[in-house]
């Protein structure tokens, strides 16, 4: 990058906020995908303006401009595919005002996920979306992936909680999107069109959401089963008996192992999967959902229904799930995780085919998720050193996607398509789909400089 653009850098953001140095480009290479790719210059900036400022910028000067959140996400996102600049943005990290009254806050994109309920739970409220990176996830990047979670089940996703929008656009303009009000129809729902961009479309620097009242009771409860299909039939059965839990994640038998030797969370290692189930509300609906929730468990062979007792025994449970991804990690040199969706009710037939796949290619795979959705994370535990394995690997991915895709599912219900899923989104929303989303992207960044290379192609862009 010429010298003179970081010289302008270091104008606009200050010294201490632009990195140059090789050393410090390489922690900004990656995400939590398996890419590298070294940008020149990262930047963090502290208010709004400076980033209409850096976009005017590059604008002018044509470099590409990622940005970045925490760097947690699973698509490869937030990799500087066309090197330039990262724009970081964990230093925006403003409470901007908590309005209990109306049940919304408002914040910088760079808040961590998690520091929103301790301020909200002052006021008796929470906010529900909670992915299982909410310790160390942004804001920004939560509505930029449209984020789910542990209670997507039954408190939706990212999407269902965006009231309004500060957004730079590439080419430097400042908007707000949205409204603070229940009730919003002045134009179209703009500031959903950031929801789930992934940042090709915008920086998204300040995000007010709505919070729920913290429900009085929760009951917890862990099933075990010795058979995945039982397991699987048991999501759709709690549904259909007219439960919806706030939480319902399933583990496979490789998870819980991975998880007991990675931290000892109480889980059982002979099992071949379970179900962690939550109903929460007024205490007595709680229990009385988890006397049903008790009843489909039992008609379908669980082996084990333990109710937790105490919050302590809650959370030794749900630290097991929290830690299922990095347990999984530490099983071999490297994983691919999908996050390939669909219905419930065919959720036996999913698990049962993903099993498949892994044995026809002789893969290892741990397979976890929120079950209550559909939203499976088959876990693809590999060496990338091994060409070979990493070829049998990559053609187990696409029949899992093509399977989701024969199911009348999803290739992604969470993690977003970015650079891992980029080949087969026009298999799932066609080329008129995939017109569409180029169209918007050359409306908003007629130059295609802000995150160029993510989830799909322009044309004549090289793949
Ligand atoms: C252990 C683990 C568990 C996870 N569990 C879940 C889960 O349960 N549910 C789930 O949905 N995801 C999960 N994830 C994935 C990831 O945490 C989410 O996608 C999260 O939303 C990414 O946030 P981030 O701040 O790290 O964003 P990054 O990874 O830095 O960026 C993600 C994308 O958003 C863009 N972006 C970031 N900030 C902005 C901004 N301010 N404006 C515009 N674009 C921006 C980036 O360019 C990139 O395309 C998990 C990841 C890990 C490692």
């Amino acid at each position: 990058m010429e010298k003179a653009v970081i010289d302008e850098l270091v104008t606009i953001f200050g010294q201490s906020n632009v990195l140059t140095d090789r050393e410090d480009m390489i922690a900004y290479s990656y995400d939590a995908a398996p890419v590298e790719v070294e940008p020149e210059a990262v930047v963090f900036p502290t208010t709004t303006e400076q980033v209409s400022r850096l976009m005017k910028l590059a604008y002018r000067v044509e470099v590409p401009v990622t940005p970045r959140g925490q760097g947690s996400g699973l698509s490869g996102g937030s990799i500087p595919l066309k090197k330039g600049i990262v724009l970081c943005m964990d230093r925006m990290t403003k409470v901007i005002e908590f309005d209990p009254a109306n049940r919304l806050i408002s914040v910088e994109a760079g808040l961590t996920t998690s520091d929103i309920d301790p301020i909200a739970a002052e006021a008796g409220l929470f906010y529900p979306p909670d992915p299982g990176s909410v310790a160390f996830s942004t804001i920004g990047g939560n509505v930029a992936e449209n984020a789910g979670g542990l209670r997507g089940l039954k408190y939706g996703v990212t999407k269902d909680y965006v009231k309004m929008l500060t957004v730079v656009l590439p080419q430097g303009d400042i908007v707000k999107l949205g409204s603070k009000c229940v009730k919003h129809v002045a134009g179209f729902n703009t500031e959903l069109m950031f929801v789930g961009s992934e940042g090709l479309l915008g920086i998204i620097t300040e995000v007010t959401l709505a919070l729920l009242p913290i429900p009085k009771h929760r009951e917890s409860a862990l099933a075990i089963f010795n058979t995945l299909d039982d397991a699987a039939q048991t999501v759709s059965d709690i549904i259909a008996a007219g439960v919806t839990p706030s939480t319902m994640e399933f583990m496979d038998n490789a998870t819980l192992n991975a998880i007991q030797n990675f931290k000892d969370c109480g889980l059982p290692r002979d099992a071949e999967a379970v179900l962690l189930i939550e109903t929460d509300g007024e205490e007595h609906s709680a229990k009385a959902e988890m006397v049903i929730v008790q009843s489909q468990v039992e008609k379908n062979n669980s082996r084990d229904f333990k109710i937790a007792q105490s919050t302590e025994e809650r959370d030794k449970l749900f630290a097991g799930r929290r830690v299922a991804l990095n347990a999984l990690a530490s099983v071999r040199p490297n994983l691919i995780l999908e996050d390939a969706t669909v219905k419930r009710s065919v959720l036996p037939e999913m698990v049962r085919g993903i099993i498949a796949i892994a044995q026809k290619y002789n893969i290892q795979v741990g397979i976890f998720g929120h079950a209550g959705d559909g939203n499976l994370h088959p876990t693809f535990l590999i060496d990338q050193k091994d060409k070979e394995e990493m070829a049998r690997c990559h053609k187990a991915v696409d029949e899992l996607f093509q399977l989701a895709i024969d199911l009348d599912g999803t290739i992604s219900g969470e993690h977003g398509i970015g650079l891992e899923k980029k080949p087969y989104l026009e298999n799932q929303i066609g080329a008129a789909g995939i017109k569409i989303l180029q169209d918007f992207k050359r409306m908003f960044d007629p130059k295609n400089l802000l995150n160029p290379g993510k989830m799909f192609d322009m044309p004549g862009e090289s793949a």
